[in-house]
């Protein structure tokens, strides 16, 4: 992750610190430390962590055989490399000191967190959550760029499904010609692929598996991967053969809704009514019970972060955040509809990062 200015990063973060009232953060695993340090750490049992004082000299602790690994954060962080036999829990509470209250990233793993806890009895130790949501939820310039360069290489695997043969396929082996098709057209790595066909398409997170694509199917493909470390979400539908007048009419309904939900993006405007303007369209068609799950979710770093679209979620939209809208109608025992775009909260609306067609591909 190169181009972003990660002092700037740090001296948000140290303001964060300051309004919370917290005298050391604490970031480990997870997308929390990439962000304000260029480094991602391998997800292993060998404590890596950045201790930043709100005061004093940033130091990420590493262990010694991932150091040569840390290139970028030199300039700002001290590193601190740990060998095999080091106790690397007994480094950072030294390094913490007598903080009194500290702020620990959320993927971190309980078992560094319960070690520290255990060595500074004295510790306070809270969520980092609502600080980092504070510095990652405005996507700089350069993040909404990578944003939309992932979004542009879904859109391109979108079209070419539209050409691509279904039928006869496990949804497992579309899966992976999917995860196929973004990398060669530009993600970073294989990224990930629902296919759900048939009945199969009624459940929203169902794992692609042997299930053979036939004739008359309705196909949720819902796909994404990476760009310097952003992603991307998109569903499209894909029917086998002539869809039946009532895949149309609910096909209809989840575009109806997702339009709705995307014109009601703007500043100032609570996340849960995004959410209810997509849930108006799909209650009032009388679909409303099969509208399972909420409208959308923040992305960036994480695949799902804040924002959340959801009914309860009255944070007020801000330009500069991202995230999908993506309502559904599922249908146990028949067939599932979802449209997923990401868009960003622009001055001007919704900035769609998605733009290949939305209507059901008839495929083959
Ligand atoms: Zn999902
Ligand atoms: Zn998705
Ligand atoms: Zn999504």
């Amino acid at each position: 992750m190169t181009g972003f200015h990660y002092a700037d990063r740090l001296d948000r973060a140290r303001k964060e610190m300051a309004k919370h009232d917290v005298d050391v953060l604490l970031a480990s695993v997870g997308s929390d430390l990439p962000y304000l340090t260029g480094y991602r750490a391998m997800p292993l049992e060998r404590l890596t962590m950045a201790v930043i004082p709100q005061r004093g000299e940033p130091v990420l602790v590493v262990p010694e055989l991932e150091a040569a690994r840390v290139t970028e954060v030199a300039g700002a962080f001290d590193v601190r490399p740990w060998s095999e036999t080091d106790n690397a829990i007994g480094l950072v509470a030294r390094l913490i000191g007598r903080a009194k209250n500290a702020m620990v990233t959320d993927q971190t793993w309980a078992v560094f967190l319960l070690a520290l806890q255990d060595e500074l009895p004295g510790t306070a130790f809270r969520s980092a959550r609502p600080l980092t949501e504070a510095l990652r939820v405005i996507k700089e310039p350069g993040e909404i760029e990578l944003l939309r360069r992932a979004g542009a290489s879904a859109d391109v695997v979108a079209g070419l499904l539209t050409v691509h043969d279904f039928a006869g396929k496990t949804e497992a082996q579309v899966s992976r010609e999917v995860a196929a098709m973004l990398e060669a057209n530009g993600t970073d790595a294989a990224g990930f692929a629902i296919v759900a066909s048939g009945p199969n398409g009624a459940s929203p997170h169902h794992e692609a598996g042997e299930r053979i694509i036939g004739d008359g199917d309705a196909i949720v493909v819902d796909f994404g991967g990476t760009v310097g470390g952003y992603g991307s979400d998109t569903t499209r539908m894909y029917h086998v053969g002539e869809p039946s007048a009532r895949y149309r009419e609910v096909h209809e309904i989840v575009l109806v809704a997702q339009e709705a939900a995307v014109a009601a993006v703007a500043p100032g405007v609570a996340a849960e009514l995004v959410d209810a303007a997509a849930r108006a369209v799909i209650a009032a068609a009388g679909y409303g019970e099969f509208f399972i799950h909420r409208t959308g979710h923040g992305i960036g770093l994480d695949g799902h972060e804040d924002p959340y679209i959801v009914s309860g979620n009255t944070q007020l939209l801000k330009a500069g955040m991202a995230f999908s809208i993506e309502p559904g109608i599922y249908l146990p025992g028949e067939f599932g509809v979802r449209i997923e775009d990401i868009v960003v909260c622009s001055e001007d609306g919704a900035d769609r990062l998605n733009h290949s067609p939305r209507q059901v591909a008839v495929v083959g």
